[in-house]
């Protein structure tokens, strides 16, 4: 069963209202949602699903299922377990849910400071890394720093664009990504496109303007083997 991808549309919703279409051993499935499910990199989103009767439900995870678009919600430890058909009120946890999307961005932003093909990539609240092949001497962390910051001074809006498989197949160069290719087969694939910045394709969710990013900081750069060297950042505020 798949769940309508309310965040897909606007990663900007807190609170939405659902109903449940399943209950099992691994999670809560709703009929559609804002909770992020983990993929691309980035963390899956907590929150709480708020039951008629008052009592909420404490959600500590978010996965992918097996099917297009089905989210399994992850309950705490201990949580009631919601009745199909019932209504519910989700929330999220919107401040890190909004450190994610501000963290996920600057990614997007450094990987066109940094010019090589991305092998890896990870995005948790407080950090988050890309892994570069590259030669370990090109990577200067306080070049990198300073480019980027600079690219998300120009403060521009982030758009979502649509394309069909057939036109990202004619355009190769758009997957800088090795590990994490665009799923493919539903006839069209998600970009995300900072105007005169980068275009890639993504699912994950972004702020609107690259401004909202702040700016970033280089925790360290390593490396994790011949083809992975890891460049990791946080927010600076
Ligand atoms: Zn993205």
């Amino acid at each position: 069963m798949s769940t309508e991808l309310l965040f897909r549309e606007d990663a900007y919703l807190k609170s939405a209202t659902a109903r449940v279409v399943a209950v099992h051993e691994r999670g809560i499935e709703l009929d559609r949602t804002i909770f992020y499910p983990t993929g691309g990199g980035q963390a899956g989103d907590t929150g709480t699903l708020l039951r008629a009767n008052g009592e909420s439900i404490v959600i500590a995870d978010t996965r992918k299922g097996e099917a297009v678009d089905q989210v399994l919600h992850l309950p705490a430890p201990g949580m009631p377990r919601p009745e199909p058909g019932e209504a519910l009120t989700l929330a999220i946890d919107w401040p890190r849910r909004h450190a994610l999307m501000r963290l996920h961005t600057a990614l997007h932003v450094m990987s066109c400071v940094v010019v090589a093909p991305v092998t890896g990539g990870n995005i948790s609240p407080d950090k988050a890394r890309l892994d570069f092949d590259i030669d370990m001497g090109l990577l200067d962390a306080e070049k990198i720093e300073r480019e980027t910051n600079a690219l998300i001074a120009r403060a521009v809006e982030t758009q979502t664009v649509w394309i069909t498989d057939a036109e990202l197949d004619a355009r190769p160069e758009l997957v800088k990504t090795m590990s994490v290719q665009p799923p493919r087969g539903a006839g069209r694939v998600r970009l995300l496109s900072i105007p005169g910045i980068d275009l890639q394709p993504c699912g994950g969710t972004h702020v609107a303007n690259i401004a909202e990013i702040g700016g970033i900081r280089v925790l360290r750069v390593r490396s994790e083997g011949r083809r992975n060297k890891r460049v990791e950042i946080a927010l600076t505020a």
